[in-house]
């Protein structure tokens, strides 16, 4: 069966879970070979008990202490071992930064921010969301070998033990330390999930009526243990910070269950959320467009509809 590889996701060598689900896509199309730029003692467990058939790690300072390119030149090396018949990326700014390089590089066509992946006669095929979600496509790609971005959420995660770890033997271009980094500032924790990557996301927005309001759609998102996201009327009006925004110029959401309250479902908030699995919507105006789209819609004031819920979901937790 033919190798696919997946470029591993990872902070600080602590596995992402889109990577995970990422090792369960490749299983349908071939034998998972992981590539991994985490410390060779941190990842390769988790990795080889989510199906990686072989994980080949690369340690070096290049990967900290420079941009992306080391992590290219890595990507290369061990596509250049491996010969796979599809190179598989997490969708997020860097993954798809590596992707594109990559397909460059190797003379690949390349799909991003595919939503589902299956084998096809001629190679994977992916479905990617168009246009606000307005539309389902299924491309492959026809030149070289595929490179695809999958988006979080995607797949389920699947335990599948298997297993051998390989050094990958990488040297850096020239061009890898280009740009250094000097210093980082890591983001303030919420405790909470990542917006991009959370099963649930709780959103609010202009309804909810202020900054001082927030903790109410905080604590319904802490009962579920999600993360809270935001409309841009809310964002604009300076009530929850920017990186929250969900949206077409925010963030893109694929959660299990996305509850939005107080928002009205303009076209630009839905292209940032549509895909969700299940979607619920708070809101007092019965004519919302929020409306058209959910599976579960609540007729009624926030103030009064989310704290019950919280109280009910913490209560059903016991
Ligand atoms: P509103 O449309 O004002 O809706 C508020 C809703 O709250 C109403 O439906 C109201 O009935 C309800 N409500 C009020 N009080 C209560 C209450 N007490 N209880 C229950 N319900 C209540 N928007 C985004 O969200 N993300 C984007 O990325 C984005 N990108 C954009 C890009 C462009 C180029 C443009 C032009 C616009 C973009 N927008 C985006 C803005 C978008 O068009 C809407 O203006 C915005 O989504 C509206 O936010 P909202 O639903 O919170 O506010």
């Amino acid at each position: 069966m033919a190798e696919v590889l997946v470029f591993v996701d990872h902070v600080d060598g602590a596995v992402r879970k889109p990577t995970l689900e990422l090792l369960t896509l490749a299983r349908r199309i071939g034998e998972p070979v992981a590539v991994s730029s985490a410390p060779v003692q941190r990842t390769p467990r988790p990795l080889a008990e989510h199906g990686a058939v072989r994980v080949l790690t690369a340690d070096a300072p290049e990967f900290a202490d420079y941009l992306v390119v080391p992590k290219v030149d890595a990507v290369q090396a061990a596509y250049e071992a491996v010969s796979p018949s599809a190179v598989l990326f997490p969708s997020s700014a860097e993954g798809k930064e590596i992707a594109a390089r990559l397909a460059v590089r190797i003379g690949s066509g390349i799909i991003t921010d595919a939503v589902d992946l299956e084998a096809g006669e001629e190679g994977p095929v992916a479905t990617q969301s168009v246009f606000a979600a307005a539309f389902t496509t299924r491309s492959r790609v026809s030149r070289g070998t595929p490179v695809i971005t999958v988006k979080p959420n995607s797949a389920a995660v699947e335990a599948a033990p298997a297993g051998a770890v390989e050094v990958l033997q990488v040297s850096f271009s020239e061009r890898a330390t280009g740009t250094k980094v000097v210093s980082r500032t890591p983001r303030e924790s919420t405790g909470r999930p990542d917006l991009t990557e959370a099963a649930i996301v709780v959103s609010g927005g202009r309804g909810v009526g202020g900054a001082e309001n927030f903790p109410v759609v905080e604590a319904l998102a802490d009962s579920l243990g999600a993360a809270v996201g935001a409309s841009r009327a809310a964002v604009d009006a300076g009530w929850y910070p920017h990186t929250n925004q969900v949206g077409q110029t925010g963030k893109t959401v694929s959660p299990q269950l996305y509850v939005a309250a107080g928002i009205s479902g303009a076209i630009q908030h839905r292209a940032g959320m549509q895909t969700s699995k299940t979607i619920v919507a708070v809101n007092k105006d019965a004519e919302a467009p929020i409306f058209d789209l959910v599976d579960y819609g609540v007729v009624g004031d926030l103030f009064e509809v989310v704290p019950q819920l919280t109280e009910e979901v913490k209560a059903r937790k016991g």
